[in-house]
């Protein structure tokens, strides 16, 4: 009996590779790096788990270089501001 395909991505993080949906996508696309919550976003695609370990450790490097760019210092701040976001939400 032969699986579905499950789509898998590797967490930026932590380097597990996980199933697609059950990580966040962040989106280099043309307005700069935003979450997409949709994952159907244009443009260069990076992912990580909603655990504060993952989001640390992208924010401090893993995730400019996933998305080959730098991030600008508001990117990085508007990023844990919505990390900050997710993870308060995970706790309820
Ligand atoms: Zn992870």
């Amino acid at each position: 009996m032969a699986a579905r395909h499950i789509p898998q991505r590797t967490c930026v993080g932590c380097r597990q590779v996980v199933a697609k949906r059950t990580l966040t996508r962040i989106v280099k696309g043309p307005d700069g790096i935003t979450i997409d919550p949709s994952g159907k976003a244009p443009g260069r695609g990076a992912y990580v788990h909603n655990v504060a370990s993952c989001w640390n450790s992208a924010l401090s490097g893993s995730l400019s270089k996933a998305l080959r760019t730098k991030l600008t210092e508001e990117e990085s701040r508007e990023l844990s501001i919505v990390m900050n976001r997710l993870l308060d939400d995970e706790l309820d």
